[in-house]
């Protein structure tokens, strides 16, 4: 009855575990959850008042598709500012989300017979979305030892008459790994010599430790640029996801084919949160840097506690707000007589026995490993660390 589009998508696991959390802690029962993809801070109060105004003043109707013209002049700003990035007006559009801006993308680049190639382990949604555009996602395994990197060497491997683009997302979701600058500049070479597009997501750009500095690929050099698509978006840098204003910066042809895709589906995005967006672009940036403080904290404490458990390991991210450690050592071992042999009996195990919620790194393309967000109070940091250890100690 259903399309086979339909029938062979499955929904965002992510947001299937956090559903399934929120429904636990509904039912009454103390759940420590790891599995919010969003950060845990309000909306800072002067991007509420913004669209308080907007809703005040009457702008609530259409609004161009791609967007009104003074947040597309706040996001040129801010590609110069951050970026060193220099954009016209048609070469940005504001879609619902970061997501719907990739959802389109996809869209407009790609159809059946192209491959696109997606490192592992990779955002749960660029497979699904890649073969909703009929193209096929071709994947590169990248290893914990090696910062889960992408080299030239290792591209060329995957590359072939059929390979359209890339998608690179860095500080990556669901590592916090980002990318070399020498390995961002053999990757954009490749891009240019093969003819490929690069997708750069970048929506963690702002949530970054230690001093990291966001380089975008597409500020490398020139010839990068005219290849790449940057998708980013409000939601994690001002903890903005429930108002759903992302955004892309490319090529103009890219761009107003995306707009195409856009007005023969959602039009505008909402226009009292295009409001909101400029006020979070434009105003004081100082909630970000109290932000990233209180996550760097609650990441030193949880990476600490994760390495001190017997057969883990866990890479330390340099940006976002999620840890992604390796329990392959602990997998095969036994609870009560039954096996846990997969990340997804291990998740299950935590969830039932031990009331935490942690999503299965096989989600991500990579078995053995667990995904933890931090964003989520010292309070139940602790409490679900704690857990796990127990977890860890029950097995044998
Ligand atoms: C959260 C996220 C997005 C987009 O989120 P939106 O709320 O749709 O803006 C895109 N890419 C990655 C990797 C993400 O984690």
């Amino acid at each position: 009855m259903l399309s086979e589009r339909a029938n062979s998508l499955k929904p965002s696991p992510t947001l299937a575990i956090t559903a399934k959390e929120k429904a636990l802690m509904a039912q009454g029962l103390d759940i420590a959850g790891f599995g919010a993809g969003e950060p845990d801070f309000d909306t800072p109060q002067h991007i509420k008042q913004a669209a308080i105004d907007a809703i005040n003043e009457g702008f609530t109707k259409y609004t161009p598709v791609a967007g009104i013209d003074p947040l597309k002049d706040a996001i040129i700003e801010k590609f110069k500012r951050d970026n060193g990035l220099t954009y016209k007006r048609e070469e940005i559009i504001v879609s619902c989300g970061g997501k719907h801006g990739l959802y389109n993308l996809f869209q407009v680049l790609f159809q059946e017979g192209d491959e696109v190639i997606v490192p592992i382990p990779y955002w749960v949604s660029y497979p699904p979305m890649i073969e909703l555009a009929d193209a096929k996602p071709v994947l590169i395994e990248t290893h914990e030892e090696e910062d889960y990197q992408v080299t030239g060497a290792m591209l060329k491997k995957y590359i072939t008459k059929k390979t359209k683009g890339i998608v690179l997302n860095y500080p990556s979701n669901p590592v916090g790994s980002v990318f070399s600058l020498e390995n961002l500049g053999a990757i954009g070479k490749l891009a240019v010599e093969n003819n490929l597009y690069i997708i750069s997501d970048e929506i963690y750009e702002k949530l970054a430790y230690d001093g990291y500095k966001h380089v975008s690929i597409a500020s490398i050099d020139n010839a990068f640029k005219e290849r790449t698509i940057i998708t980013h978006g409000v939601s994690k840098t001002y903890s903005m996801t429930g108002w759903r204003i992302g955004f892309a910066a490319g090529p103009k042809e890219i761009i107003q084919a995306m707009s195409n895709i856009q007005s023969q589906s959602t039009s505008n995005p909402t226009s009292i949160s295009q409001r909101a967006a400029i006020a979070a672009l434009n105003g004081p940036q100082d909630f970000i840097g109290m932000m990233v403080g209180e996550f760097q904290k609650r990441r030193d404490y949880l990476v600490g506690e994760l390495r001190s458990i017997q057969g883990v390991t866990c890479y330390n991210p340099k940006g976002t707000f999620y840890v992604f450690p390796n329990f392959n050592k602990i997998l095969g071992k036994s609870y009560k007589g039954k096996a846990i042999a997969s990340s997804a009996a291990l998740t299950e195990l935590l969830l039932e026995e031990f009331h935490t919620a942690v999503v299965p790194g096989v989600e991500f393309g990579k078995e053995g490993y667990l995904r933890l967000s931090f964003a989520t109070s010292m309070e139940v940091i602790k409490k679900g660390i704690e857990r796990i250890k127990k977890a860890a100690e029950a097995l044998e």
